[in-house]
């Protein structure tokens, strides 16, 4: 199966080189994200691999079929990247890597929530100008307090239970309640709104699609203690940015912490430091002191990686027998 790995990072590679080697596979790599200028470089592949920045809207799977790609394997759990209806109207296969590791997104989160809760950044940044006072660096103690999942899946279940060692209460809402997370994790569900409004610190851990879209708005910002911390490691687009900011502005809010950002595709992941992107939303956040930002990297270790690798050469070899995936979503 010949696969065009768009998006692909020089730390990924030896990863996905590795998984390949003893396969019937041959994967080419470009750093090139997918968009409709670069579909036309997939002319002659079977599959493609992308990432969380690759557009796969109908657009251009309609380029992708007419260019001859039959298969789409995603390196990623999320898929709002890609119209999934349209791929199955033109018969293009789908599947993503959903399980690789939600350790390593649910660890990243509660390294966030450490790190703003105990302005640890803002420490660093200090100490490197030999102040050592203490004044900006008052935190919280997690133990006893109200932490809210929204989303309690794969990554939210694992935060959970991170954060049963913490000594805290844990409310949580989805639309499917998790049974062992209450009977042995002590986790309550309720209504979002309740959510927001008991919470010392929401951690944001569900897919982006049309019912999760800027979930967390005004209203919702309005229901919010003002001492919230807002933990997000899912997608950017499921906070209204511009009101986390005014909450931030006005001291209704604490604190926002972020893996992720609305507008990241084709800034994050590349050194865009001598081509600033303009972007004032972005240069708000990045200038906030209230905002702790981290470039999509909550995927980022060794572990989360090479099962990536592997469930991207797992989805192909199962298309090449004629079976569908595990991972099958179109
Ligand atoms: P999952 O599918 O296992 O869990 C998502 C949970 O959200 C499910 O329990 C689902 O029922 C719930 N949900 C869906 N819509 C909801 C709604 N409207 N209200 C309440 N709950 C709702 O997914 P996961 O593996 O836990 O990943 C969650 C998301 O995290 C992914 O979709 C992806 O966008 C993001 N993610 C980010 C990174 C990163 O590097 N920052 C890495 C992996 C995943």
């Amino acid at each position: 199966m010949r696969t065009l790995v768009y998006s692909a990072k020089d730390f990924e590679i030896p990863y996905l080189n590795n998984a390949s080697q003893d396969s019937i596979h041959s994967l080419d790599f470009i750093e090139d994200r997918l968009t409709t200028h670069t579909a036309m470089k997939a002319i002659g592949y079977d599959a493609i691999s992308i990432f969380s920045a690759d557009d796969a809207s109908a657009n251009v799977l309609e380029k992708l079929k007419d260019f001859g790609v039959q298969y789409i394997t995603l390196r990623s759990a999320g898929y709002d990247n890609v119209n999934l209806n349209k791929a199955k109207k033109l018969n293009i296969k789908v599947a993503n890597a959903p399980d690789y590791s939600p350790n390593a997104i649910a660890e990243h989160a509660i390294a966030l929530l450490l790190a703003i809760n105990r302005k640890i950044t803002i420490s660093n940044k200090q100490v490197q100008e030999y102040n050592f006072t203490l004044s900006n660096l008052v935190g919280m103690d997690l133990k006893r307090k109200t932490i809210g999942i929204i989303g309690t899946g794969r990554i939210g279940s694992v935060i959970a239970k991170i954060l049963h060692g913490f000594d805290t209460q844990i409310v949580a809402t989805d639309i499917d309640l998790n049974k062992n997370l209450i009977h042995n994790y002590g986790v309550r569900y309720t209504t979002i709104k309740e959510l927001c409004s008991q919470c010392d610190v929401i951690l944001l851990s569900i897919p982006l699609n049309t019912s999760t879209y800027q979930l967390i708005d005004k209203e919702m910002l309005n229901c919010m203690k003002p001492n919230t911390y807002i933990i997000n490691i899912s997608r950017g687009a499921v906070v209204h940015t511009k009101s986390i900011l005014e909450a931030l502005d006005s001291n209704r809010l604490a604190g926002y912490a972020t893996d992720v950002y609305e507008k990241e595709s084709g800034v994050f992941f590349y050194n865009r430091s001598s081509d600033i992107p303009e972007d004032h939303l972005l240069e708000s956040l990045l200038k906030h002191p209230k905002v702790l930002l981290t470039p999509h990297q909550a995927f980022a270790t060794q572990e989360a990686l090479s099962n990536i690798a592997a469930t991207t050469i797992e989805n192909l070899t199962a298309w090449q027998r004629d079976e569908h995936p595990k991972n099958r979503l179109a």
